[in-house]
């Protein structure tokens, strides 16, 4: 028996705003940062746990961290995990601290770093990694790991239980092409940074192509001329008959009209989707948008969101309102694991592919985990995830991608245990002479004009 003793939370922050790594039309220069969750044991067993955000602020999730890991410590892990929808209700009931939420914002983001430490501690104590603990679970314990309180009249523990019986019948086949990392197609956002030239746009797409990737995102937005631009850049790269999928994310800058409107001139260029066109709370929006743009001249452009959607309760009225084509669940922006299990199974429901928010710092290690889950288990069809191919040289058992597919992680846990010399190199404000942050070279984000 493995007994909870103690936690820690780290600020890990990646100066990522220095090249312009992250840019899109909102986000002038993020830095890749971690708030970060490791919980102790009375064994030799840790559980590390994120959440990602791009830099002031994150301080703050760490200290709502600190407010909600007490919550488990003196526990058993066998207790907490026996059931787990009971455990995760547990964890968003402590009153004064729903008051700050509930079950979004801040103390939501905290929630999915707690949550997921559990989830890699688990794993490590069962030797396995996460995808592979859910891959082994009867349809019964997999819905016993969901708190159904605000979805069941979207879908019932007992159709969910129905669902993944359906697709019961090639799971052993899917985990044996998990095995041989076959199960997740990747794409790629790497060239697509706003703040990137056009030169090393092309560069980039000309890499991405031998690479072997099929799927290409930029992002707009910025200026309705220079994205026209660019996306021809893009075609010309990627050609229109050769199975290259062109998609856009605009990351929340329109208001519903001009999303319409905007995406109306970019419709030549066949994009699958539109990303987060405009706020993630509008539902309706969101709907309207998928609507107007069904029948554009080249054909109809999908809407996708889901990175900053706060909670299953939305997912469930986006889906409900048929203002998805596609949805992009973060790991850690809702309550880990187990509410990420709840969104897959609405997606199933509702038909509605999911391609989980990837790019960021650990997204990419948390998510090859999620749509493996949603492959082997729950829509037993392929979908693609995003790679972005940087900073995982900070993690113990990094993500890869290889001929296309992420590489299926094998390692027991959840993949975002972060290298203890990382995490003291990049720690903020940090340690002198261990710490980026105290050096010269800081100094030009600590002390610069704040680029907001
Ligand atoms: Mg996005």
């Amino acid at each position: 028996m493995v007994k909870i003793t103690s936690f820690t939370t780290r600020d890990v922050r990646f100066p990522t705003s220095l090249d312009k790594t992250g840019s899109d039309a909102m986000n002038a220069a993020g830095d890749y940062s971690s708030a970060y969750c490791i919980i102790y044991t009375d064994s030799d067993y840790t559980g590390h746990g994120m959440t990602f955000t791009i830099g002031r602020g994150n301080e703050i999730v760490c200290s709502a961290i600190s407010l909600l890991a007490p919550l488990v410590v003196g526990k058993d892990l066998d207790e907490l995990t026996a059931d787990w929808g009971k455990t995760w209700r547990y964890l968003v009931s402590d009153s004064q601290l729903r008051w700050i939420g509930p079950e979004k914002g801040v103390i939501h983001l905290a929630l999915g770093a707690v949550v997921n430490a559990l989830w890699d501690l688990w794993a490590k104590t069962l030797n396995k990694p996460v995808w592979r603990i859910v891959a082994d679970m009867t349809p019964e314990e997999f819905v016993r790991c969901i708190d159904f309180r605000y979805i069941t009249d979207a879908i019932t523990p007992e159709e969910a239980i129905a669902l993944l019986k359906e697709v019961e019948a090639g799971k052993q086949d899917r985990i044996k092409e998990a095995e041989q990392s076959q199960a997740v197609p990747a794409y790629t956002t790497s060239a697509g940074w706003l703040g990137y030239s056009e030169e090393k746009l092309k560069v980039l797409l000309k890499e991405s192509v031998e690479q072997g990737y099929k799927h290409f995102k930029l992002k707009v937005g910025g200026n309705v001329e220079e994205d026209r631009r660019r996306l021809a850049i893009a075609r010309e790269a990627i050609g229109y008959d050769k199975g290259n999928i062109l998609m856009v994310d605009a990351n929340q800058v329109w208001s519903v009209p001009e999303a319409i409107t905007w995406m109306q001139q970019l419709a030549e260029f066949k994009p699958w989707f539109i990303e987060e066109p405009t706020s993630p709370d509008d539902i309706l929006g969101h709907a309207a948008i998928k609507k107007a743009l069904q029948d554009t001249p080249y054909g109809p452009i999908g809407v996708a969101t889901g990175e900053m959607c706060q909670n299953r309760v939305v997912f469930k009225q986006l889906l409900q309102a048929g203002a998805l084509t596609v949805l992009q669940a973060d790991a850690c922006r809702v309550g880990g694991v187990n509410e990420v299990l709840a969104i897959l199974l609405l997606a199933r429901k509702f038909g509605v592919p999911i391609v989980p928010h990837s790019g960021g710092v650990g997204l990419p290690e948390y998510t090859q985990h999620l749509s493996t889950i949603d492959y082997v288990v729950v829509s037993g069809k392929k979908s693609v995830l995003e790679y972005v191919d940087h900073l995982h040289e900070h993690f113990v058992h990094p993500s890869s991608v290889k001929d296309g597919y992420y590489v299926t992680p094998m390692e027991p846990g959840y993949s975002v245990e972060m290298k203890a010399e990382s995490m003291d190199a990049f720690s903020f404000p940090g340690e002198e002479g261990k710490s980026w942050w105290r050096s010269e070279e800081a100094k030009t984000i600590l002390e610069g004009p704040r680029i907001v």
